[in-house]
């Protein structure tokens, strides 16, 4: 392809983009597909000649997009959004087309250096205090183990990457129940091990850490020799939105000297709004804070806020520096590869600039305020339903309910059949999860471009798919 034909195809691909931003709606949200369709609809081998873009786009259209899942579809109400606003399209296709490779401040200023000033302008749209320096991550995952290799350094005296864990007392990390499998992943990885997790079990309506049970665990791990490390904590847990006492758990914390991290991947979008905030009172105390604004901000996947209370203690975690590597002769220069796992690092700030400047904050809050009072007045609804019953309140726009009529037996069966009937239906699309055992209905709103009546429409799907059971 040469570069004329490279810029009608931009335009046909723009004004495609507009199309489909715009009718989405109209199609089922869940892909209707087969496992296999996609894979057997494609050449089993490469083509050794190259082929004209009107018949690759052809097959895109016909032999792909029957195949996707609409993420962009404002009646996306599963797990959490992965939102697109389009000047986040649009700054990704320019970091596209320029294509740098951001791991050192050399290797491209202009994204290292925007990537601290847009950061600098995410920690004061959530109110942290000016000392936190603040990193893009790929995820969410990513950033949790960053956090979880610094906390065992940190409880090592800095020997665990020299010598690893062998002959080390175990060490231990707390979090509650309700924590993302992210987590588990991550002190699997670092070493830790899945048996020194300790879960702490969740209290109240926010389905919080119990913070005597916690600093009971430590209590009990000290009593026995065990090394306490770190704790996890959760605002805005996955399945229903758990949220622990973010207070009274980081200075539990403190006081013994463990290294925090608290995931807030989804809910931490919600912290530019003051009266969200409450949620997690005292946050300005811990030493690692995680949200991805791709999930509920308009800025398109991949982007992920990772706040440090003292990068110095994630540089020396993970930097390396072999000497092709080094930036020779710039002092108070940042290299953002080494806050990071991985060393390449895409240009992600960008979107998060074209995105805060077109909306402004103020736009942005409304948004999220939008989605959660709307998903309350949904809960309303069907929560003076008889038939239904709300199982965890809203947190945020989460919350969820379980179909139970009267003289239904087996309601796991009942539940999992109406979610599948629910998303084969195809106008909304929903997720379940288990709550004390119980398959239950998860129910958020968070889609960039969703209306009131967008939300409200899952009154009637729910409630007409439930009755043809
Ligand atoms: N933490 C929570 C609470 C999540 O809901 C998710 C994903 O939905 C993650 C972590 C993992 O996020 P990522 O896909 O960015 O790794």
């Amino acid at each position: 392809m040469n570069w004329d034909e490279f810029s009608v195809w931009g335009k046909k691909i723009a004004d495609w983009t507009q199309d489909y931003h715009l009718t989405v709606g109209d199609k089922p949200v869940r892909a209707r597909t087969e496992p296999g369709d996609i894979l057997n609809a494609l050449p089993a081998h490469p083509p050794e000649h190259g082929e004209a873009i009107e018949s690759i786009f052809r097959d895109f259209e016909q032999i792909v997009m029957p195949g996707i899942t609409h993420w962009q579809h404002p009646r996306f109400f599963a797990y959490f959004n992965s939102n697109a606003s389009a000047p986040s399209v649009l700054a990704e296709f320019l970091a596209s087309a320029i294509a740098p490779q951001c791991m050192l401040w050399q290797t491209s200023p202009a994204a290292t250096e925007m990537e601290t000033r847009m950061m600098d302008w995410l920690r004061e749209a959530l109110d942290l205090p000016e000392g936190f320096a603040g990193v893009i991550q790929d995820s969410a995952s990513s950033a949790t183990l960053a956090a979880v290799l610094t906390m065992r350094e940190k409880a090592m005296n800095w020997q665990g990457n020299s010598q690893g864990l062998f002959g080390q007392k175990p060490l231990r990390v707390y979090c509650s129940s309700e924590v993302h499998t992210s987590i588990d992943r991550a002190i699997w990885a670092s070493g830790i091990g899945q048996d020194n997790l300790v879960r702490i079990p969740v209290q109240g309506d926010w389905r919080g850490m119990d913070p005597n049970a916690f600093e009971a665990a430590i209590q009990a791990d000290l009593d026995t020799d065990l090394q306490p490390a770190g704790v996890i904590l959760c605002v805005g847990g996955t399945g229903t939105g758990a949220t622990d006492p973010v207070d009274r758990c980081l200075e539990i914390a403190r006081k013994y000297g463990l290294y925090s991290h608290v995931d807030a991947a989804w809910a931490g979008s919600a912290m530019i709004c003051p009266e969200y905030r409450k949620y997690w009172p005292g946050i300005e105390q811990a030493d690692s804070i995680v949200f991805n604004p791709h999930k509920w901000l308009g800025v398109q996947f991949d982007c992920c806020a990772h706040f440090l209370k003292n990068p110095d203690d994630l540089v020396r975690t993970l930097a390396i520096s072999p000497e092709y590597l080094k930036t020779h002769g710039k002092d108070g220069i940042i290299n953002y590869s080494e806050w990071s796992v991985p060393l390449g690092r895409r240009f992600r700030a960008l979107k998060l600039w074209f995105v805060i400047r077109t909306y402004g904050l103020e736009e942005l809050r409304e948004r999220l305020r939008n989605h959660v009072n709307w998903s309350v007045a949904l809960h309303d609804r069907l929560a003076a339903e008889p038939d239904f019953r709300i199982v965890t309140p809203p947190m945020w726009s989460l919350w969820t309910f379980r179909y139970e009529p009267q003289g239904a037996t087996d309601l796991d069966d009942l539940n999992l059949r109406l979610v599948n009937a629910i998303n084969d239906d195809g106008r909304i699309y929903l997720t379940q999860t288990r709550m004390d055992g119980d398959l239950v209905i998860r129910f958020q709103a968070g889609q960039f471009e969703t209306t009131e009546s967008d939300v409200l429409m899952a009154y009637d799907v729910i409630t007409e798919v439930a009755r043809s059971l």
